[in-house]
């Protein structure tokens, strides 16, 4: 599958509902495996290093960025890095599966630039600003300052909706993950012409 493996990369301002939508589309189509990015920050209490992220130091990622060993990486927020390893994508190809990414606007345009036909760049929009701001704080996953971080990078993040391939507006959950799914398996099931 090396050769025709392709890239499904889901972006968005955090608090958009990808990593939800990006879980359905995973127990839906067996044909997809998602990319395990790595960062530099901490897990959370439900999270684990392998299956959510790779877990690094902030040394070990400097090391293998400085080796060359990412695809894209990026400070997304101050002092926290994040960055998708080459390796994780071709053990994903070699497995025979597509990868689907959820990673934040300038990697996932980033990663389009270096694959512009095997890629789909979907953008997940939300209807309003203050509704990122309620999901955030009922995700209870943040403190008030890493929410208000996030909200002013998702002001900054949402100009750039226009460069992606599609915009899917996540306002009812439901339709929303109805609309990623036919998007997304039509696209799985077209050729690429290289
Ligand atoms: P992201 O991965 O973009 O940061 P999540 O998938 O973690 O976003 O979603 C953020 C929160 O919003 C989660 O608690 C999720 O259950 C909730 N959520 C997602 N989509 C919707 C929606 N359409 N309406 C209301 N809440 C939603
Ligand atoms: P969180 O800390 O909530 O898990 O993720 C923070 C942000 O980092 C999210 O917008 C997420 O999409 C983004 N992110 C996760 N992995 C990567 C990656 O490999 N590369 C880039 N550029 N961003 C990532």
């Amino acid at each position: 599958m090396t050769d025709n493996g392709k890239l499904i990369i889901f972006s968005a301002p955090s608090g958009s509902g990808k990593t939800t939508i990006v879980r359905y589309l995973l127990e839906q189509l067996p044909q997809l495996a998602f990319s395990i990015s790595a960062t530099s920050r901490e897990p959370r209490p439900n999270e684990k290093h392998g299956r959510d992220y790779y877990f690094l130091s902030d040394y070990e990622f400097k090391l293998r960025a400085e080796n060359g060993e990412f695809l894209e990486w990026e400070e997304v927020y101050n002092g926290t890095k994040y960055g998708t390893l080459k390796r994780e994508v071709d053990r994903i190809w070699v497995a025979g599966k597509h990868v689907i990414f959820d990673i934040d606007v300038v990697g996932g345009l980033n990663l389009k630039k270096q694959f512009p036909k095997r890629a789909l760049a979907v953008y997940v929009q939300v209807p309003h600003i203050a509704d990122l701001e309620r999901r955030l704080r009922n995700r209870g996953t943040d403190s008030d300052e890493k929410i208000e971080m996030r909200l002013r990078k998702a002001q900054e993040e949402a100009k750039r909706a226009p460069e992606f391939d599609v915009v899917i507006v996540n306002d009812d959950l439901e339709r929303a993950k109805q609309e990623a799914l036919k998007i997304v398996s039509e696209f799985i099931n077209e050729r690429i012409s290289e």
